[in-house]
């Protein structure tokens, strides 16, 4: 598939947690294009060789000024979106992809490893403003609390929206331990137990590809069916 890439400019950046940045770009006249939560943009720098670019996830949502992308800085691409300033520019693609659910009022079940929390920000920024009334429970699998992307905006939301609930899984030093915070992997069981109404639940799943083939097989095992899980993978292990 041909790619059509535009400039973008970065209007600004936030650092999330070490290593990790927030890129807020516009198209260059000052506007943003229309997206679902969920969708993607590639980005291409000419020198590389790599032809169709790398996608990341958008971060925001589409009533905002800005489009987001939140990197974390690993190789190539990411170290050089990481180190960018205000006022530069970057070619990305319109937004693409299909990782966002069918129904509009289903109990949205979102669980993400790491970086994988990039497109729920955008759905759940999305869902707070317009649906209040619609559930969403947020599984997020962290190294330690202090890798945890978003921790504080996904906190402020949990205690503002009754119908929002944020878990995360601590694989290595879980310093506290509560309701909100489990000290290890994520397991199906552990999903299926904090979700009112499974048979009205929609299961997102977004990490690596382990992460993702895991949770997804772990799901159907218990009984989710096909046609409510939906992947997208980032990484290749
Ligand atoms: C649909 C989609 C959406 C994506 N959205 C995002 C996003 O929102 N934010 C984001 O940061 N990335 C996202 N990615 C990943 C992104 O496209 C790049 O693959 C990533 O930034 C690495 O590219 P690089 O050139 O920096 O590193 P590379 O030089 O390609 O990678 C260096 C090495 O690190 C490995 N690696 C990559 N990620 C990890 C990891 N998390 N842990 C351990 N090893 C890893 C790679 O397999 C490779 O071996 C997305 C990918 C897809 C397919």
């Amino acid at each position: 598939m041909q790619i059509e890439f535009q400039e973008y400019v970065v209007c600004g950046v936030i650092s999330e947690v070490s290593g990790v940045a927030t890129l807020m770009l516009t198209k260059e006249d000052g506007t943003v294009p229309p997206f679902v939560p969920g969708q993607y943009v590639n980005i291409f720098f000419p020198e590389t060789r790599t032809s169709e670019g790398k996608a990341y996830s958008i971060s925001s949502a589409p009533s905002e000024s800005t489009l987001s992308i939140t990197v974390r800085a690993i190789g190539e691409f990411s170290n050089r979106l990481c180190s960018m300033r205000p006022g530069d520019t970057v070619r990305a693609s319109l937004p693409y992809g299909f990782f966002y659910p069918e129904a509009d009022d289903s109990e949205l079940v979102m669980l993400a490893a790491g970086i994988g929390i990039a497109p729920f920000r955008s759905m759940i920024r999305h869902i707070a403003k317009y649906t209040l009334s619609r559930r969403l429970a947020l599984f997020h699998s962290v190294r330690t609390l202090s890798d945890a992307i978003f921790l504080e905006e996904c906190t402020e939301l949990r205690q503002k929206f009754p119908n929002f609930s944020l878990t995360h899984f601590v694989t290595r030093d879980a310093e506290v331990q509560n309701e909100y915070v489990i000290p290890h992997r994520i397991e199906p069981t552990d999903i299926l137990s904090r979700v009112s109404d499974v048979s009205r639940a929609e299961f997102l799943i977004c990490g690596s590809i382990s992460f993702t083939r895991d949770m997804w097989r772990g799901l159907r095992k218990a009984g989710v069916n096909e046609e409510k899980l939906y992947t997208e993978a980032f990484f290749s292990h």
